[in-house]
């Protein structure tokens, strides 16, 4: 299968820490920006950038937008535009549109063009949402929530799991929850079902929120009542 392609209109903070992991991850992407210097600014490391204005319907079709898989419009505070790059976006047959979202309005209009629920994008409140449940669970150190009752947690190893091992611990049957890997010196492994865990390990947990609230509990000395 092909490698999926991408555009990000629109190189702001969020436009730009996009296209970066992008370009981190090896996707083939497509950069667009109408102010010049935004684009000469990620250049270097990206052949395919294009200075041009996203309500520019002709523009757009010139660079063969229709051709991408996925595109995002991150134009920023201009509603206006990303409410009409969006529109164009949606005539020229683009199959996937993903819009950065500015307010309550802003989601309403973009969602009447067609773009999906899943597709709006809003950073501050995504950021703010994720941050209040690190903060009110301070032992994960990491928080990714799978729908709304599964998450994908980081949690740090304690004595009640050092030295011991999957077999040994059977958390799977204990907590219902799974320890799918563990990152140990900057490294990802998957641990078999003997492998020993280690001071400073870090745990890559995913299950149902309440066993996962369960089992960090137990993890850090509270006293739960095992399945
Ligand atoms: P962030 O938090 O990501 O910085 P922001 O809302 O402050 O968001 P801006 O700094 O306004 O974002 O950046 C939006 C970018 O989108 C700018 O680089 C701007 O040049 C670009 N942009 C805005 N409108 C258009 C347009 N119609 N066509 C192409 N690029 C656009």
């Amino acid at each position: 299968m092909a490698k999926p392609s991408f555009v990000v209109i629109g190189l702001g903070r969020f436009g730009r820490a996009l296209v970066e992991e992008l370009i981190k991850l090896e996707a083939e992407v497509l950069v667009i920006d109408k102010d010049y210097e935004k684009i000469e600014k990620v250049a270097k490391a990206l052949t395919n950038t294009v200075c041009l204005d996203s309500t520019d319907i002709e523009a757009l079709k010139e660079v063969g937008i229709a051709n991408y898989d996925k595109v995002v419009v991150a134009t920023g505070m201009d509603v206006e535009d990303s409410i009409l790059t969006t529109l164009i976006l949606k005539d020229l047959g683009v199959k996937e549109v993903f819009v950065k979202i500015q307010s309550e309005y802003h989601a309403k209009v973009v969602e009447k063009l067609g773009v999906d629920q899943e597709h709006l994008i809003w950073p501050e409140r995504s950021t703010g949402i994720r941050l209040a449940k690190v903060l009110v669970s301070n032992s994960f150190l990491d928080y990714l929530e799978l729908d709304d009752d599964y998450s994908f947690i980081t949690i740090k190893a304690t004595e009640k799991v050092i030295d011991k091992n999957l077999l040994e611990l059977d958390i799977r049957k204990n907590f219902n929850v799974n320890i799918v890997a563990l990152r140990r010196d900057y490294k990802i492994i998957i641990p078999s079902s003997k492998t020993p865990f280690e001071e400073e390990d870090e745990l890559l947990i995913v299950g149902h929120n309440d066993n996962i609230k369960k089992f960090t509990k137990w993890l850090n000395g509270r006293k739960v009542k095992l399945s």
